[in-house]
């Protein structure tokens, strides 16, 4: 570690006792950045790293609502307006009772680099809440959602700051939240993105971060001239993202052996197909049911329940080419990188944040596989949710074809940037240095112009 990052660790700790996943993240990209600080003393002197590592500003508020018996709930509602350099604040809401400030510092610091890679005029940010959507009633997530907006509003606008949606927020909470919006400001507009396609939603948002994070495999894979057809996947999750992934995977003509939940994971050695998958968006997105259901369906797949004491995840320990984990921050630990790489994984896309912990990153670039990490291949989601802010502000909507064409090219330029990037800082092939270092340049530059704020 070098002085400045050891130097810059211990300031961000005192700052931020008790926020572990906020260091992680920072460590991460500081780790990188000291190659930049190296040949631009000029952002040093500005300390600008140490601006970016503080929030612009943090919202922190009461959610008081009333349940299905009547009674009175408190929640707590987060925004982390991180940072504005390139254009308004942009990033998902979270609804989990995970969810603190540490969680959120780090999505919205991730997010700011992911933002600027993307080539969009797109600031920073990330919100929340420690609600829990899961057994909840519709008329409860309403209520709640309501509550939630009947402050949020005060904070976001099209220009100001655009949530879109992240764990535990789909359409359906989206379209809560814009209403009460809609009715507290009394206009409608793109104040938040991942809405209904009749309100003003974008054809493909939905399927964006998981289609995404399959396009920037298939482009790292392109440098070793091969492709995803008859590849081997292993994905973790079946919400969103890990929905997506598994389609475009298909797509592409890959395999896909496992998807997982909160309470565990099936392997089906057959292949997840367009029919399985099917079942599981119905299980998942409507009847809101358990993984576990789908060996009910498909006898041949095999369910194995999370063991909290065990220290590895076993969805990661089967032979396969790619992994694509689409679950949740650090679900993928030094142990459980050892067992992919074991089991000849040489392609990581990360569609969810930070799946990987620093041991198990360290793991995959030292052994020089394809290791996309999430800022650069889980941006699609963001790219996507700033085309539609784009169409919103034109009151125009394109076809699939059209977003998905704009999808592609961008996951393309996302890949190029940190390829050539990473060559530039003389670390080739390291996709972690050459996202970290492309994304930070663009709004290093921003702020150098906008003096100091
Ligand atoms: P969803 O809520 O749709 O799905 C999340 C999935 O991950 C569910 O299967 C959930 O299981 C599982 N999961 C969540 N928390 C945990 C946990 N602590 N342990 C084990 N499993 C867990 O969320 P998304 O698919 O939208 O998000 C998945 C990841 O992708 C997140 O890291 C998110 O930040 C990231 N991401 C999402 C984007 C988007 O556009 N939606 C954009 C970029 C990144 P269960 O149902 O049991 O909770």
């Amino acid at each position: 570690m070098s002085d400045y990052v050891k130097e810059l660790m211990a300031l961000v700790k005192a700052k931020n006792p008790a926020e572990p996943e906020f260091h992680q993240a920072v460590y991460e990209v500081a780790s990188s950045l000291a190659l930049v600080l190296e040949r631009h003393p000029e952002y040093r002197k500005a300390k600008i790293i140490e601006r970016v590592v503080e929030p612009e500003r943090v919202i922190l508020f009461r959610v008081p609502w009333v349940d299905d018996q009547s009674n009175v709930q408190v929640n707590r509602g987060f925004r982390i307006e991180m940072n504005s350099a390139i254009g308004p604040y942009k990033g998902g809401l979270r609804f989990h009772p995970s969810v603190n400030l540490g969680i959120l510092k780090f999505l919205a610091f991730e997010q700011v680099f992911k933002n600027s890679l993307t080539t969009l005029p797109m600031g920073g940010g990330k919100g929340g809440s420690d609600f829990d959507p899961k057994g909840k009633s519709d008329m409860e997530v309403m209520r709640f959602c309501q509550s939630f907006m009947s402050e949020l509003f005060r904070h976001i606008g099209p220009d100001t700051d655009v949530p879109a949606g992240d764990i535990g927020i789909g359409g359906r909470e989206i379209g809560f939240l814009f209403g009460m919006y809609k009715k507290l400001r009394n206009e409608f507009t793109g104040v938040l993105t991942g809405k209904g396609l009749n309100w003003g939603g974008s054809l493909i948002r939905p399927e964006a971060t998981g289609y995404g994070s399959v396009y920037f495999a298939a482009e790292m894979l392109a440098t070793r001239n091969q492709t995803l057809e008859g590849k081997n996947c292993l994905v973790s999750g079946s919400g969103n993202v890990a929905q997506y992934t598994v389609e475009k995977i298909l797509d592409l003509g890959g395999k896909v052996l496992t998807l997982s939940d909160s309470n565990g994971y099936i392997y089906d050695e057959a292949g997840i197909d367009r029919e399985k998958l099917a079942f599981i968006m119905d299980l998942k997105n409507v009847r809101r049911g358990r993984m576990k259901e789908y060996t009910e369906k498909y006898k041949s797949a095999v369910y194995s329940a999370i063991d909290p004491n065990a220290d590895f995840n076993p969805l990661w320990n089967h032979k396969a080419d790619c992994a694509f984990p689409s679950a949740t921050q650090n679900e993928i630990n030094g142990k459980d990188a050892t067992n992919l790489l074991k089991n000849g994984v040489y392609v990581v896309s990360e569609g969810s944040n930070m799946p990987s912990s620093i041991e198990a990153i360290d793991q995959f670039v030292d052994s020089k596989i394809l290791y996309g990490p999430g800022k650069a291949a889980n941006a699609g989601g963001v790219a996507t949710s700033g085309l539609e802010m784009s169409q919103n502000s034109m009151r125009l909507g394109w076809s699939r074809e059209e977003v998905d064409g704009r999808l592609r090219t961008i996951m393309k330029n996302i890949h190029k940037n940190c390829y050539e990037t990473a060559n530039k800082y003389g670390t080739p092939g390291n996709y972690v240095n050459g996202a970290n270092i492309g994304g930070f340049l663009k709004v290093a530059d921003a702020m150098m112009d906008q003096g100091i704020v």
